[in-house]
């Protein structure tokens, strides 16, 4: 299997489209892309035209310019969770968890992720340790529970997880910070956090994005991830949960998060 690039590209206030590119054989696919009119600008800047874009789930500021790319590159094959089919337009092939998705010689296989929406999948490219995962997981945090259980958020957030750790995420937005302040309210005595936490505000202070994270990463600093960890356990205890059961936890926290 070849290796992947991964450009990452800021779009809107601080959505992430990640190009894709196989090293091996140069084809060229795009994850997410909620305006089609940079991008133009950044793939002829790069002297790159895709032949695909992956879809992670059915939220405007994902799928927006999808409409506009295959109007540029009519041959553009989208690809988009099967389950969506009724409220995403222009897809051609359609994924369910565990299908491969190839991009030249590189392969990537589907992970179903429901919570944020009923209908989200992640990418994982096994052979060069990426993931792709939109708005499931972030840096430090995790997607709002819009459509789906908590639960289920809890259970697609432990799926991710459980791949290599060296896996690099790269997600849908650039909400470290943020997340990096509420996950400290949290979990204020954690190391990893407090050092996470300077390493991006100098990053974001010199405008530079604080993706991708890893799964190693991930699982010092994210309280999302971490409900068998005793400091993320007692914040759940204090909005009553019931500290035995993981999903619990996951909910109580996520749900401070909503009001933070
Ligand atoms: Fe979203
Ligand atoms: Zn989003």
């Amino acid at each position: 299997m070849s290796q992947l690039n991964v450009t990452l590209f800021p779009q809107l206030a601080d959505n992430y489209v990640y190009i894709l590119q196989c090293q091996e054989t140069g084809e060229v696919a795009l994850v997410d892309c909620p305006d089609a009119e940079p991008m133009f600008a950044k793939l002829e800047e790069l002297n790159l035209a895709p032949s695909a874009i992956w879809l992670t789930h059915h939220h405007w500021d994902h799928i927006n310019g999808t409409s506009d790319l295959v109007k540029r590159w009519p041959n553009l094959t989208v690809y988009a969770y099967e389950g969506d089919s009724h409220r995403i337009d222009k897809v051609t092939n359609w994924l369910k968890e565990g299908d491969k998705v190839r991009l030249g010689n590189c392969e990537a296989e589907v992970i179903f992720t429901p919570g944020h929406t009923l209908g989200h999948i992640a990418y994982h490219f096994a052979d060069s340790n990426v993931l792709l995962c939109g708005d499931t997981m972030f840096a430090a945090g995790c997607g709002r529970v819009f459509e789906g259980t908590f639960p289920q958020m809890h259970e697609s957030l432990q799926k991710l997880g459980a791949l290599p750790p060296k896996t690099k995420v790269y997600c849908g937005h650039e909400y470290t910070a943020s997340n990096v302040r509420f996950a400290l309210s949290v979990d204020p005595n954690n190391e990893a956090l407090q050092q996470f936490q300077s390493e991006v505000t100098t990053a974001r202070a010199n405008n530079q994005p604080t993706i991708p994270t890893t799964l190693a990463l991930e699982w010092k600093v994210n309280p999302f991830l971490r409900v068998g960890n005793p400091a993320i356990q007692q914040a759940a205890k204090a909005s009553g949960a019931d500290i035995s059961d993981p999903a619990a936890v996951f909910e109580a926290i996520r749900r401070q998060k909503d009001n933070f």
